[in-house]
């Protein structure tokens, strides 16, 4: 696939898109749904899909999990909203790749999370509970742990919680997909050309890059991680860490063997998550989201590729599926995760209006991406319906705090829920220390984990 010229003079367009990513990339095809005739220019300082969307786990997931989190934040009613709204992203996206011939690997095989440890019960408890409560008792179903086994059988797996309307999709199959899909629709698509400035002027905004300007009635901003770049608009509202992952050889005799052939995508229910599917070439790719915070906005060397989180994600594969022996690892990689204080994410509008940016998403942008996207568009069409009018637009602020401080307090934070998360699974009494850093984050209002 040869890669789309770059901005290079001057354009103008109805919407400006900042970011080749999902959330750009879905906010784009929306617009060209509901009003086909809007012209849209779409800018990536890379290539579109380079970013997380085109290497993540393919978790294809839903927001009921986060119904405990939302309903505190934002009420029973707004709550159940987004996590509606989530549920019709996931079957969207395979409506997409259905209709426009995307061969993006989707399978909705459902999501599983099981409990590891005594002390992660609770987080299945309080989603299970949350569902109940709401009645939305279709959206989950609680598993013993023989019930589990018999979705994927695992040494350190307790009960779990089973959720249908999930799925996986093969990330970067859908973002080149979806990148050729919005060419055919009209869609200008510029690559190589990092944007420098979004200013608002007296008709718009402008998006400007070395080589050029796009001028437009209105900008959607989704640069992802990028985000917190300093200055920019979210840089207070986001922290980022790393998030890794490792792939086996094809293993389909142990996967038969564990009896996990149904396509499910699992987590533990640590804050600090494991994540792991399979491959339909019988392949496990195992993600650990507990990598090391970034300084401010560096985004590259170890929030990319980090060895360390490579060798932890790996041990810990191996703990789960032991039967895995001495079969090869066959690949490793990374990258940024963007997280917001909630754990959910979030649109801001700038410049009166005239610009939009969203991030947040916290190693859970997959599915939301979609519902994201499609607020985008309405928020960029000014158009006054239901998607733009979802409560993760403009939120309460909560902010992070300002350099050093956020990266020294992050990273002990996160060094204490490893310590007790390692001691919980050995059965251990986690250090007083280590427990107490890990209640921070709720004591100070943040939210970690599911
Ligand atoms: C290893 C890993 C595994 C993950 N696994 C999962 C998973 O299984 N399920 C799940 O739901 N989520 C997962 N995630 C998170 C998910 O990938 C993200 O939430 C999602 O891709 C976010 O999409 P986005 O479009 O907002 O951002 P991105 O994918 O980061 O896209 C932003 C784009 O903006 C571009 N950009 C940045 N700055 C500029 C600029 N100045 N000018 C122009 N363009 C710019 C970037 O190059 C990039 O292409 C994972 C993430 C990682 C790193």
């Amino acid at each position: 696939m040869e890669i789309a010229q770059e901005l290079v003079g001057e354009r103008s367009a109805d919407v400006v898109i900042v970011g080749g990513g999902y959330t750009g990339m879905w906010a784009a095809w929306h617009i060209k749904l509901v009003e086909p005739e809007a012209s849209v220019v779409l800018i990536e300082a890379d290539r579109c899909g380079f970013g997380p969307s085109g290497r993540n786990g393919g978790f294809c997931n839903v927001m009921w999990f986060s119904l405990p989190n939302m309903r505190e934040r934002w009420g029973d009613m707004a709550a159940l909203e987004v996590a509606r709204a989530a549920e019709a992203a996931a079957v969207g996206i395979g409506e997409f790749c259905e209709s426009e011939g995307v061969d993006a690997w989707c399978r909705r095989g459902g999501y599983l999370q099981v409990s590891t440890a005594a002390a992660q019960d609770t987080v299945l408890e309080k989603a299970l509970d949350a569902c109940r409560e709401l009645g939305a008792e279709d959206a989950i179903q609680p598993l013993s742990s023989a019930q589990v086994a018999e979705h994927c059988a695992s040494p350190v797996f307790r009960g779990g919680a089973f959720y249908p309307g999930a799925g996986t999709v093969q990330p970067a199959r859908l973002a080149l997909g979806l990148r050729e899909r919005l060419r055919a629709r009209g869609v200008e698509i510029y690559e190589r050309s990092p944007v420098s400035k979004v200013a608002g002027s007296s008709t718009g905004v402008e998006a400007q890059v070395p080589g050029g300007v796009v001028r437009a009635q209105r900008a959607v901003l989704a640069v992802g991680a990028a985000a917190k770049s300093a200055g920019g608009p979210l840089h207070n509202r986001l922290s980022v860490a790393s998030s890794h992952i490792v792939l086996t050889e094809p293993v389909p005799d142990l996967l038969e063997e564990i009896g996990w052939t149904g396509g499910e995508c699992i987590t533990d229910s640590r804050a600090l998550i494991n994540y792991f599917r399979t491959t339909p070439d019988g392949r496990i790719a195992f993600g650990w989201g507990g990598g090391r915070i970034a300084m401010g906005a560096r985004l590259h060397g170890r929030t990319e590729l980090d060895p360390e989180v490579v060798s932890f994600a790996a041990k810990q594969l191996w703990d789960y599926f032991p039967g895995l022996g001495g079969r090869a690892l066959t690949h490793a990689w990374g990258g940024p995760i963007d997280a917001s204080p909630t754990h959910l994410p979030l649109v801001l509008p700038l410049h009166g209006n005239r610009a939009f940016a969203a991030a947040g998403y916290t190693g859970n942008g997959v599915g939301p991406s979609h519902m994201v996207g499609r607020t985008l568009a309405s928020l960029a069409l000014d158009l006054r319906d239901e998607p733009s009018r979802l409560p993760f637009i403009d939120p309460s602020p909560s902010h992070v705090p300002p350099e050093p401080f956020q990266w020294l307090g992050a990273e002990a934070i996160r060094t204490g829920i490893m310590r007790k998360e390692s001691a919980e699974l050995a059965g251990r009494r986690p250090d007083p220390i280590s427990s107490l850093l890990s209640r921070i984050p709720q004591l100070i209002g943040f939210h970690i984990g599911r």
